[in-house]
C-alpha cells in the first residue's frame, strides 16, 4: 500500500533523537530552544513549541483569551481540532464557506457572518495552498479581530513572498508524520505579536510565571514560581524537539519533492476530463501537503475503492466540520454550505510525500485513468 501521507526519517535524524536519548533532560531543555528558533528561520515570526496541532490550536485561542459566547469564523474544509479547540473555551463556532478551487475560506463568505461577537477569523492552509491573507487581513483589520491561520498543511509555503507564519497574528502548525515534516506528535504556535505567544507559552507550560518583576506573592526565595492563569502541560519533550531540528533542515528539500510530485501529477491527469487537478494562485507558493482531485461525486466512491483495491492508500480531505454529529446536536443543518459539501462529495487525496516516486506517480495515473474510463 503506498501511503497517502508518510514521514522521511534519515540516519541523521535517528543519529540527531538517540543523542537526545543519551543527554541529561529528555524534556524542558535546550534542544526545545533551539528547535524553536530554527523554526522562526522557516516561518518569518518566534514560535512556541507544544505537544499537537490540535494542542498549538488551544494555546493560540487561550493566547486572544477565547470566551464563551464569542464568536470564532471557521471554513467547514477542515479536521475538526480547528473547531474543537475553541468549542472548548465556550466560544460559538459560526462556519463560513470555501473557495471551491482551492478549498479555502472565501472572504466574501467571512464578511457575511462578522457579527458584534466575532472574536476571530481562523483560516486553513488546504492542502498547503495559503488562504486569502491579504483579504482576510484587511476584514480582521477593519474589524478589529484576530486572524488566526491553523496551518497543519502549509509549514513551508509562502504568500506574497511571504513565509506562512509571519502573517497571521497566530499561526498553528502540527508534526503529525504525515504532514510536511514531523516530531511523531508535535505542534508549534507562532506569532508577529510578543505579547500573544508569550500568552500561548505560559498556557502551555502550565500558567507557570517565573519573572519575579511579575510576582504577586512577594518574598518568597529564589524557588518560586506562581500561576495568575490556568494552563496545561503541552510541552514537546527534548527528545522531539531533536527530530523537529533535524528534520527542519531538510525542509526545503522536502518542499522541492513535494512540488515535483505535484507537477508529474499535474501533467500526466490534465489530460483526464474527468479528474480536476488542484490549482494555485500566482501569488502563493505552496508546499503540497496534499495533493486533491476532484471527480465526478457519483463516481467518487467507485473511484476510491479502486485506487484503495489498487495498493493506492488514497483518503478523502474532509468531510465538512458540520456534518459531524456533535455540531448536527447543537442545531447546525446540513446543506447550510453547499462549495464545502460539493468539494467533500467529489474529493480524493491521492499520495504525497516524498517516499512517492516518479514510477507510482505514473502507475497512479494509469488506474485513475481505468477507473475514470469505467465511469
Ligand atoms: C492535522 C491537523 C490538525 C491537528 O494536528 P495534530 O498534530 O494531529 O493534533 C489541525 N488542523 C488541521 C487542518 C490538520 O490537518
Amino acid at each position: 500500500m503506498i501511503p497517502y501521507g508518510r514521514q522521511s526519517i534519515s540516519e541523521e535524524d535517528i543519529e540527531a533523537v538517540s543523542v537526545a536519548l543519551r543527554g541529561d533532560l529528555l524534556t524542558t531543555g535546550p534542544l526545545v530552544e533551539h528547535f524553536e528558533s530554527a523554526l522562526e528561520a522557516i516561518v518569518g515570526a518566534p514560535t512556541v513549541s507544544v505537544s499537537s496541532g490540535t494542542a498549538a490550536l488551544h494555546c493560540a485561542y487561550a493566547a486572544i483569551e477565547l470566551q464563551p459566547g464569542d464568536e470564532v469564523i471557521t471554513p467547514p474544509m477542515t479536521f475538526i481540532a480547528t473547531q474543537a479547540t475553541a468549542a472548548m473555551f465556550g466560544a460559538k463556532i459560526v462556519f463560513a464557506d470555501i473557495q471551491s478551487d482551492t478549498g479555502n475560506i472565501d472572504p466574501a463568505a467571512v464578511e457575511a457572518v462578522i457579527t458584534s461577537r466575532t472574536k476571530a477569523i481562523v483560516a486553513v492552509d488546504y492542502a498547503g495552498h495559503p488562504a486569502e491573507l491579504s483579504e482576510l487581513r484587511a476584514i480582521a483589520d477593519k474589524n478589529r479581530i484576530f486572524l488566526i491561520e491553523d496551518a497543519a498543511h502549509s509549514i513551508g509555503s509562502r504568500y506574497r513572498g511571504r513565509p506562512v507564519g509571519s502573517i497571521a497574528d497566530l499561526t498553528t502548525f502540527s508534526f503529525f508524520p504525515t504532514k510536511n515534516m514531523t516530531t511523531a506528535e508535535g505542534g508549534a504556535v507562532a506569532s508577529i505579536h510578543p505579547d500573544l505567544l508569550l500568552k500561548a507559552r505560559r498556557f502551555s507550560r502550565q500558567g507557570l510565571i517565573r519573572n519575579q518583576k511579575e510576582f504577586k506573592i512577594l518574598n518568597q526565595g529564589i524557588w518560586h514560581q506562581e500561576v495568575h492563569k490556568f494552563g496545561l502541560n503541552y510541552r514537546l519533550p527534548d527528545v522531539l524537539a531533536a527530530l523537529g531540528v533535524s528534520q527542519l533542515k531538510r525542509i526545503q528539500e522536502f518542499k522541492k519533492y513535494r512540488e515535483r510530485i505535484f507537477d508529474q501529477y499535474s501533467e500526466v491527469l490534465r489530460f483526464n476530463s474527468d479528474i480536476k487537478i488542484p490549482i494555485f494562485r500566482d501569488y502563493t507558493d505552496p508546499m503540497w501537503h496534499l495533493y486533491a482531485i476532484h471527480v465526478p461525486s457519483k463516481a467518487r466512491e467507485k473511484i476510491f475503492n479502486g485506487l484503495r483495491r489498487a495498493g493506492i492508500g488514497a483518503q478523502v480531505n474532509y468531510i465538512p466540520a458540520y456534518w459531524h454529529p456533535v455540531f448536527q446536536d447543537l442545531g447546525y443543518k446540513k446543506g447550510a454550505y453547499p462549495v464545502s459539501d460539493a468539494f467533500y462529495q467529489s474529493e480524493i487525496s491521492i499520495p504525497m510525500h516524498t517516499g512517492v516516486t516518479s514510477e507510482d506517480v505514473l502507475q497512479i495515473s494509469q488506474i485513475l485513468e481505468s477507473l475514470t474510463g469505467e465511469i
